[in-house]
């Protein structure tokens, strides 16, 4: 090679120059489809990439789809304790009774603590491995918050019964609001959980009520039948209608508070022992309302 060549000439001494001018033609062209095919080629395999039902046609991906098939199942038994954790919010209607097609009784004790029967209905839950709800009067928690604690700490749910168990149907809006807000705070404040359902003292509704009840969030719960326990009628006859009356999502009446409930203590062993040998589960007033939503097998 010299460095003597003429400006602007091709350093090749070798080729014409026409050949050289034709061989250049031919290499920018080449160079020009080269450069052209390169980009069609990326931009047809980005857009072959991109969309997702593509590449799961590929004959490589089918596994994966079938993996994705068989994971389908699996989300519902993870989803069902969920939804029963999970609380939904207050119903709008008062509760009479839970899920007709379950085999679940809830058992509830009205206008306690009692000092003396409460430990007693306790104890006689926890020999038999059974929750059940408390309805307990306001001022009452107050006094005896052990007891309430000890409600609440066996499992069982704590639940608003009013503060001094007054006829509500007789009362102020404003007057209701504040029996059950008082009772609110110190079952709060006892047991660290805020109740979130309310039985009105004699089973006494109205609209007004109900209206307070649910402004304050509260589930209205009352019930489907009573043995009338408070009556004391007699152990037998106590043991005898609550049999006849348990039947799939029952809510019983008892009473473990406000005068003798020694006849109440007495027939529960046996209303317990009995309904369980006939199938029937015992569940909480909590359970008893998650379980209204299950569908049917
Ligand atoms: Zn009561």
């Amino acid at each position: 090679m010299s460095t003597s060549n003429v400006p602007g000439e091709i350093v090749n001494d070798r080729l014409p120059r026409t050949i050289n001018k034709r061989v250049m033609l031919i290499v920018v062209l080449s160079a020009i489809l080269i450069l052209l095919g390169s980009i069609t080629l990326t931009s047809f395999t980005y857009w072959k990439k991109t969309p997702p039902y593509i590449t799961s046609k590929t004959p490589g991906t089918t596994h994966t789809i079938r993996t994705v098939h068989t994971h389908i199942p699996t989300p519902k038994p993870t989803v069902m304790p969920t939804q029963t954790t999970v609380h939904a919010p207050p119903l709008s209607y008062p509760l009479f009774n839970g899920n007709t097609h379950i085999p679940e009784i809830a058992l509830t004790f009205d206008d306690g603590p009692s000092p003396f029967y409460t430990p007693q209905v306790l104890a006689i839950l926890q020999q038999y491995r059974v929750k059940a709800t408390f309805f307990d009067v306001g001022y009452l928690v107050a006094d005896y918050p052990n007891i309430v604690r000890q409600e609440h700490n066996n499992g069982n749910i704590v639940a608003n019964h009013s503060w001094s168990h007054p006829v509500l149907t007789y009362l102020s809006a404003q007057a209701i609001q504040s029996q059950l807000t008082s009772t609110t705070n110190i079952i709060q404040a006892t047991i660290g959980v805020r109740p979130t359902f309310f039985r009105p003292p004699y089973g006494a509704i109205n609209n007004t009520v109900l209206a307070q009840a649910r402004n304050l969030r509260y589930t209205t719960v009352l019930w489907d039948e009573s043995a009338a326990d408070w009556n004391l009628p007699g152990v037998n006859v106590i043991v005898s209608r609550t049999l006849y009356y348990a039947r799939n999502g029952a809510i019983l009446l008892l009473h473990d508070g406000g005068g003798n409930r020694a006849q109440t203590v007495a027939a529960l062993p046996i209303i317990i022992a009995t309904l369980k040998s006939r199938g029937f589960k015992f569940v909480t007033i909590q359970q008893l309302v998650d379980d209204l939503v299950v569908p049917l097998p």
